[in-house]
């Protein structure tokens, strides 16, 4: 038995070398997985546990670079028929798996809720979702991956039929992080299956059951190609799959952002990145408190703060400041916190990664040693599992970490400011650009929202961006490269080919051809000039020009 990282990274799960013991070392057995034959070959696993309590419910196989290249190989076979369904064929597997997750929904949610520390809520909105995208993507593919027909803009061109035709790039590689461990997952994989591709995912160490049994189930239960597998294991198994496939949507941190980056570039694989936030939330003058307080505390805390779009900071105008900050207090000091068994009885969970409840205590304290005030939490909760309790500080500026950094975590530090001007200026303030929120009389947070840098920004709501498929999300600055959802969402997982065909090819040769000749070569020129000159005399002169 071995501890520590495969990569000779931070330590994040424990690693376990192969058991001379049959049966694993958990409750359950090493689940397997549907990365095919051969997965797991090494025999090294890692350890998956419940954040909630700390028990060890399951290890997972380590795949190695060897077996990622295999996996990948695997589905660019499969991936040609695939394609040759067409839409409307790969619509009919993608709604069976939908009709499969909405009968399978509570069992999902356990094993999300086991995994992950959620409360039952938190867990039971991610089926939805992915049920969601199957139809939103499922309906709107032909659409969005029409092929396009354009008019030649030059005359010279007009002998051209010109076309662009969307063809899906073979293998996507979906790299995930664990806070949304189906959303970030599957979630990102439906646009790509639906545009045609085959998808390999690694999702995080920290939770690959419910991933894992989600592609059982499509494969087993569904009985649907084999174009959909999972890559378990550490950051090289991320890395191989980098290394592997034709097109990389990655979402997590901003420093395994730049590396997979990085890597990509060896082999000029096109990637796509989600990555961390700051999101500042700004409460005008003309706010209602109420709604205000009630939208920072479920934007700040839902999923116990660990979602990438949460509300990292408040900026709360003069005017507004105190009964705003009384209607959080009471509204965050009356929220129940613990494992939610039987569901439905706590609104806040555990944090799933413990390295993150690291960076949540470190960032509090920076905040108090500064200067900030804690309203109310503000440390670790005694007993089992891996819980922090619902915080709001203020008293804070951008000096602490708490207001420059991704927190990540049940935190809410609030700042007074002057005016709506000096509220924009500081949200503005930060390396990163992921979402935002303005609360206040509508037309006029509309205005304060358009001022704001950054990929989205939600009037008088927190978070719901994300459910807005019709639309992009994705970051500005260190907050991420491309966009998840709308039409994008699916173009981006295809590369275009344009198709430039001769409407007349009766003739044996072309004006461009061979040979050439001085004679030619002025007509050419002159036809050229001719027809980029503007204005009758403009076009006069350029024919008369030798
Ligand atoms: P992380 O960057 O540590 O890990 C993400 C994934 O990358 C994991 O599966 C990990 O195993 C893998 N990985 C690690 N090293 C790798 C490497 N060298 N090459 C390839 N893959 C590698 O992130 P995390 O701690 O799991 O997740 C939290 C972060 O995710 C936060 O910063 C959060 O803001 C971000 N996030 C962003 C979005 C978004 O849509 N922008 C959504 C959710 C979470």
């Amino acid at each position: 038995m071995a501890s520590g990282s495969a990569d000779g990274e931070r330590d994040r799960v424990t690693i376990r070398k192969p058991p001379r013991t049959p049966g694993g070392t958990g409750s359950r057995q090493a689940a397997s997985s549907p990365a095919g034959d051969g997965a797991g070959q090494s025999g090294d696993t890692f350890e998956v546990r419940n954040p909630a309590d700390g028990s060890v419910i399951s290890s997972v196989p380590i795949h190695t670079p060897a077996e990622v290249a295999d996996t990948v190989a695997r589905l660019r076979a499969e991936q040609p028929a695939w394609e040759a369904l067409g839409r409307q064929g790969r619509y009919r597997w993608l709604g069976r798996w939908r009709d499969w997750m909405i009968a399978n929904g509570e069992n999902i949610a356990d094993v999300l809720q086991e995994e992950s520390g959620k409360v039952r809520n938190d867990a039971a909105l991610e089926m939805p979702g992915l049920a969601d995208a199957i139809n939103f993507y499922g309906e709107r593919a032909a659409r969005f991956l029409a092929e396009e027909r354009v008019v030649a803009h030059s005359p010279l061109m007009k002998t051209k039929a010109l076309k662009v035709v969307y063809r899906p790039f073979p293998v996507v590689g979906v790299i995930a992080p664990w806070n949304f461990p189906l959303l970030l997952t599957i979630g990102d994989a439906i646009p790509a299956l639906a545009a045609g591709c085959a998808v390999v995912i690694k999702p995080s160490e920290f939770t690959p059951l419910s991933v894992l049994e989600l592609v059982r189930a499509w494969r087993e239960d569904v009985g649907g190609p084999d174009v959909i597998r999972v890559a378990t294991g550490l950051g090289r198994c991320g890395s191989a799959v980098v290394d592997e496939v034709d097109y990389v949507h990655f979402t997590g941190s901003v420093p395994t952002g730049r590396k997979v980056m990085a890597r990509a570039a060896e082999t000029l694989t096109p990637v796509s990145l989600e990555l961390g936030g700051k999101d500042p939330l700004i409460v005008l003058d003309d706010a209602d408190p109420e709604r205000a307080a009630n939208g920072a505390a479920w934007g700040g805390l839902a999923n116990s703060g660990q979602v990438c779009i949460s509300t990292e900071r408040v900026y709360a105008t003069d005017a507004v400041y105190e009964p705003f900050l009384a209607k959080l207090t009471e509204r965050v000091s009356r929220l129940r916190q613990g494992a939610d068994q039987p569901p439905y009885t706590q609104d806040l969970g555990a944090m799933t990664s413990p390295a993150q409840l690291e960076i949540v205590e470190e960032h509090v304290r920076d905040a108090v040693e500064r200067g900030a005030r804690v309203v109310t939490g503000g440390k670790r909760r005694d007993g089992a599992g891996d819980f922090f309790e619902p915080t709001i500080l203020v008293d804070v500026d951008h000096s602490m970490k708490i207001m420059s950094e991704e927190t990540f975590g049940p935190v809410i530090p609030v700042m007074r400011v002057r005016d709506e001007d000096e509220a924009v200026r500081l949200a503005n303030d930060s390396r990163y650009g992921l979402s935002a929120a303005v609360f206040g009389e509508r037309e006029h947070a509309e205005s304060v929202a358009r001022r704001l840098e950054g990929g989205a920004a939600n009037v008088n709501d927190v978070l719901v961006n994300y459910l807005a498929f019709d639309v992009p999300m994705g970051g500005w600055k260190e907050s991420g490269i491309g966009t998840r959802w709308g039409p994008d969402g699916i173009r981006k997982y295809c590369r275009t080919e344009s198709l430039v065909i001769t409407r007349f090819a009766g003739t044996k040769s072309e004006p461009l051809w061979f040979p050439y000749s001085r004679l030619k070569s002025r007509v050419l020129g002159a036809v050229g000039r001719f027809v980029n000159a503007r204005g009758l005399r403009g076009r006069l002169a350029a024919l008369l020009r030798r």
